[in-house]
C-alpha cells in the first residue's frame, strides 16, 4: 500500500479562509495525513483560494499557477487541489480553464477533503491511524457560521458561500476546547456576520448568549469577536462586554459608507448620524471599548460630497482603527453594472486620502494609550531578542503589535504602555 501522502495547504485571503484551512488541516491530521510547511516536502498541494475582490482572485490564480508549475517541474509525483472560493464561484468554468489541476473542492465541500486527498494518493487511512498531535497557534480563528443573506450589491460572498447558517453551540464549544487543548490562548470568533448568530437555530439564543457560555466554559482563554454588522450591536451584547472578564473589549463593525444614498445603493442601511450615534452609544456605555470599522470609497455614484462625508466621519475620531478599500467591480454583482462608475484613478486617490486621514486619527488615539496598562498576550521573540504580542485592543494581523521587555511566550501579562509608533505600541511589564 502507498505511504500516507504529505499535504501542504496554502491559504489566500481573509481570516475565514484561515479558519477553513485550519479545519481541513485538522481533518487530514485525524486521518493520519501529515500537513507539512514546506512545498519541497509535499505530495499534494492544496491552494485554498479567495475571490472576494479582483485582486484576491488574481493572487489566487497566481498561487495556483505557481503550484501547478512546481508540480510539473518536480522530479516526483506532486498533485494540486484548488479549494475554497474560486471553485465555488466559477465551478465548471474553472475546471475547464485549469485542466492540469488534479481536484477542485469548493468551500461547501471542504468536509470531504480527506476523501479527495486519499483518492488522489491512492491511500486508505488505516482504522487506527493516530491523530497527529499538532501544536495549535497561540491565537486561532473560530468560525461560528458560514454564508450570508444580506446581498450587499458589491459582494460575491452570498453567491459563493450560500445562505447564512449558524453552527451549533455544541460544535463551536467542541472546536474551542480542541484549540485550547492544543495550546491556543486567544480565540477570535468570526463569520460573515457574527451579530446574527443563532437566529436560524432553535433555542432563541444569540451572540451575547454564545460568548457568555463559551467564555464561562473556557475561563483561561481570551475571546474576541470580529465582523459584527451594525444591527448586531444589541444591549445584550454590550452587557456581555461589561460582564464577561475574558472577552476583549473590542468590536469590529463594518460600515462601508456613511452617505445614505450610497448605503442604499449598496443595499445597506444607515446614515452618517445613525452610524456616529451607534459608535457614541457604545463608547458611552463602555468607554474603554476599542472600535474598528471598514470603509469603501469610489462606489458607483459616489460624489465629491459623499467622499467629504467619509472624511468628516473619520475625523470624528470615534474609531481606533479603520480599514479602507477602493471599490472594485465584481463580475456578477449588481454594483458592477450600476451607472456612474467612478474612474479607477479617482477611486485610488480617494482611498489614499482617506487612509492618510485614518492613519493620523488612529496614531493620535493610540498615542493616548501611553501611561495606561494593557493586557498583552506574548506571542513571540524576534531574532534580536525583542518580545512582542498583542494587547486586547489589537486584533491579529490588522492592528499592529505591542513590544514588551519580558514575559513568557503564551502568557498574558500586564504591560505599562510607554510609547507608540502609529499602530504599534511598546511597554514594560508591570
Ligand atoms: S454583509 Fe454584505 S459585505 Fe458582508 S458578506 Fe454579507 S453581503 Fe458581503
Amino acid at each position: 500500500m502507498p505511504e500516507a501522502p504529505r499535504v501542504l495547504i496554502q491559504t489566500l485571503g481573509c481570516a475565514k479562509n484561515e479558519a477553513d484551512s485550519r479545519a481541513m488541516e485538522e481533518r487530514l491530521g485525524r486521518a493520519g495525513i501529515s500537513v507539512v510547511g514546506d512545498v519541497d516536502d509535499a505530495d499534494i498541494i492544496i491552494v485554498n483560494t479567495c475571490c472576494f475582490i479582483q485582486s484576491a482572485t488574481e493572487e489566487s490564480i497566481e498561487a495556483v499557477l505557481d503550484a501547478l508549475g512546481f508540480a510539473k517541474d518536480a522530479k516526483r509525483d506532486v498533485r494540486v487541489i484548488v479549494a475554497g472560493c474560486m471553485p465555488a464561484r466559477y465551478d465548471q468554468d474553472l475546471e475547464a480553464s485549469l485542466p492540469e489541476a488534479d481536484g477542485f473542492v469548493p468551500c461547501s465541500e471542504e468536509d470531504d477533503i480527506v476523501d479527495v486527498v486519499c483518492n488522489l494518493a491512492g491511500w486508505i487511512p488505516s482504522c487506527n491511524a493516530q491523530a497527529l498531535e499538532q501544536a495549535g497557534p497561540l491565537c486561532a480563528y473560530l468560525k461560528i457560521s458560514d454564508g450570508c443573506d444580506r446581498w450587499c450589491t458589491f459582494c460575491t460572498i452570498p453567491k459563493i458561500r450560500g445562505r447564512y447558517h449558524s453552527f451549533s453551540f455544541d460544535d463551536i464549544l467542541a472546536q474551542a476546547r480542541k484549540l485550547v487543548s492544543a495550546g491556543t490562548k486567544e480565540i477570535v470568533l468570526i463569520a460573515q456576520d457574527t451579530g446574527i448568530w443563532g437566529h436560524d437555530l432553535d433555542g432563541g439564543h444569540d451572540l451575547a448568549w454564545l460568548i457568555t457560555h463559551l467564555a464561562e466554559a473556557l475561563p483561561q482563554t481570551r475571546f474576541r469577536i470580529m465582523y459584527t454588522e451594525p444591527d448586531g450591536i444589541t444591549d445584550d451584547l454590550l452587557d456581555a462586554f461589561e460582564r464577561v472578564p475574558n472577552l476583549c473589549p473590542y468590536l469590529d463593525i463594518p460600515f462601508q459608507h456613511v452617505s445614505p444614498h450610497i448605503l442604499a445603493a449598496m443595499n445597506r442601511a444607515g446614515s452618517f448620524e445613525e452610524l456616529v450615534g451607534l459608535a457614541q452609544r457604545i463608547r458611552a456605555r463602555i468607554p474603554h471599548m476599542t472600535l474598528r470599522t471598514t470603509l469603501m470609497c469610489g462606489f458607483p455614484g459616489e460624489t465629491e460630497e459623499d467622499f467629504e462625508e467619509l472624511i468628516r466621519f473619520v475625523r470624528q475620531g470615534l474609531f481606533d482603527y479603520i480599514g479602507i478599500f477602493a471599490y472594485s467591480p465584481e463580475e456578477g454583482t449588481k454594483a458592477a453594472v450600476l451607472p456612474d462608475q467612478v474612474p479607477e484613478d479617482i477611486k485610488q486617490m480617494r482611498a489614499q486620502e482617506l487612509r492618510d486621514e485614518a492613519d493620523s486619527v488612529s496614531a493620535q488615539l493610540i498615542a493616548e494609550r501611553i501611561g495606561t496598562t494593557s493586557s498583552v498576550l506574548v506571542e513571540g521573540i524576534e531574532e534580536d531578542g525583542q518580545r512582542f504580542g498583542r494587547a486586547e485592543s489589537q486584533a491579529p494581523e490588522v492592528d499592529g503589535v505591542t513590544f514588551v521587555d519580558a514575559g513568557d511566550v503564551g502568557t498574558i501579562v500586564d504591560v505599562l504602555i510607554e510609547d507608540t509608533l502609529l499602530y504599534d505600541m511598546e511597554g514594560v511589564l508591570q
